[in-house]
């Protein structure tokens, strides 16, 4: 894991991530609410047939085809509603009046819609020729008892909880929460609310970080800031790595201060220090601590959101067992400015998808792209990324842009 000769591409950076981690398996069984944001921990089988008994399609009439081809108006022997079964007696030469979701009465082969009759006084009169079984849904013909509906690994959103709502599931095992421990590294930092000495600034990587890990299901444990200082980093890592699934520290990593906490993390663990061949977000630590993994974020702002949303995300997502994660998905569109970028790196820049005046997508970017700019996340609503090895972007030019999701308001 040793990428200390040149910068590290990201997808290899990945890749070195994911491969190691296992998935945590243990697991709890919650009502669905509850089960909100959580990952199944195994599939879900279907309690129910869907539908759970044969039922009309239409408002019409329910009839036997010997009774429709005899070609007589057949009189109504009686009515079945949604929810109100037609239970009487049902002799041969007659219909029954049905409505959209009621039980089909037993015998009956075909539901001709009422578009396709007439009332007369001898009884129902059939315009239209009836196919077997037409506008009958089966039971079962959506899911069949005992079919897996949803399988393991999935992240529950308002797109499957009301689907098991459905069939009558109350609760189901979902995978336990990570436990993230998070702190900031400096001692220039300070807290919101105090006033700020000389050189002094606020700690915002802590704040962002602890709330992409909620918005991410996670268990946050916050352990503040830590000074620069080797007894209390020390601590700091063997208490975080005690109670967490994973460590997340920002700051310390970068060329002037890697040595500092890379002295400590290597009596502790087994951690590479990055340099990656992304643009904002460069230096970045990964490894292994006694329990738990440990990622070290950038200290600039705009690095540390950027590499916890493109790396620490889909670690994240593997360990906590998700198994539908997809990285985010990219688009081209045109880009209506032009985009200042040396090749080098890949260049996530903050930027604002929108339409163009020809009702096309376009990109512009959100100005200033300086890594201590974090308002160039609320300004924007995408990253426009920029292959490694281009240079500036002229107006017209075709550019890959990534819509933010949930984590930056998306
Ligand atoms: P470092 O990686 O510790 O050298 O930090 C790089 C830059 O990011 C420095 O300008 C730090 O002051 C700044 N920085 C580090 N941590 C934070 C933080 N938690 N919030 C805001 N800025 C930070
Ligand atoms: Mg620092």
């Amino acid at each position: 894991m040793d990428f200390s000769a040149g910068l590290i591409p990201l997808d290899a950076a990945l890749e070195q991530m994911l491969s190691r981690l296992t998935p945590v398996a243990e697991s709890e069984t919650l009502p669905l609410l509850e089960a909100f944001g959580r990952v199944t921990a195994a599939s879900v089988a279907s309690p129910l047939d869907v539908p759970g008994f044969d039922n009309s399609a239409m408002d019409g009439y329910g009839v036997r085809l010997a009774d429709v081809a005899s070609g007589k108006p057949l009189p109504v022997a009686g009515k079945a509603f949604a929810g109100q079964p037609f239970h009487g007696h049902w002799p041969a030469g007659t219909c029954v009046r049905i409505m959209t979701g009621a039980p089909v009465p037993p015998g009956c082969e075909a539901v001709v819609m009422q578009e396709e009759t007439q009332e007369s006084d001898a009884g129902i009169r059939f315009i239209a020729a009836v196919r077997p079984g037409q506008n009958i849904r089966r039971r079962g013909e959506d899911i069949r008892q005992g079919a897996a509906v949803i399988e393991g690994g999935r992240r529950l959103s308002a797109a499957e909880l009301p689907m098991l709502a459905s069939l009558g599931i109350a609760q189901l095992p979902v995978i336990r929460r990570l436990r993230v421990a998070v702190f900031s590294t400096g001692d220039e930092l300070q807290q919101p609310g105090q006033p700020l000495a000389e050189g002094q600034i606020y700690d915002t990587n802590r704040l962002a970080v602890h709330l992409m890990l909620e918005q991410l299901g996670c268990d946050v444990i916050n352990l503040g800031i830590v000074r620069d200082d080797p007894q209390a980093l020390r601590d700091t890592f063997i208490h975080a790595d005690s109670i967490a699934d994973v460590v997340l520290s920002s700051g310390g990593v970068s060329v002037g201060e890697a040595d500092y906490t890379k002295h400590i993390l290597s009596e502790l663990g087994e951690i590479g220090f990055w340099k990656l061949a992304i643009k904002p977000g460069k230096p970045f630590a990964f490894g292994r601590l006694k329990n738990s993994w440990f990622c070290g974020l950038p200290g600039n702002p705009v690095s540390a959101a950027a590499t916890f949303y493109q790396l620490v995300q889909p670690l994240l997502a593997k360990l906590g067992g998700q198994r539908d994660y997809a990285l985010p998905q990219r688009l081209r569109v045109r880009a209506a400015q032009k985009f200042k970028k040396t090749p080098g790196r890949l260049d996530f820049q903050r930027g604002i998808l929108r339409t163009g005046a020809d009702g096309q997508p376009e990109a512009i970017s959100t100005g200033h792209q300086g890594s201590h700019i974090f308002s160039s996340f609320s300004q924007g609503n995408c990253f426009i990324v920029l292959e490694r090895e281009r240079g500036n972007v002229e107006p017209g030019e075709y550019v890959d842009v990534e819509p933010f999701n949930h984590l930056f308001g998306g």
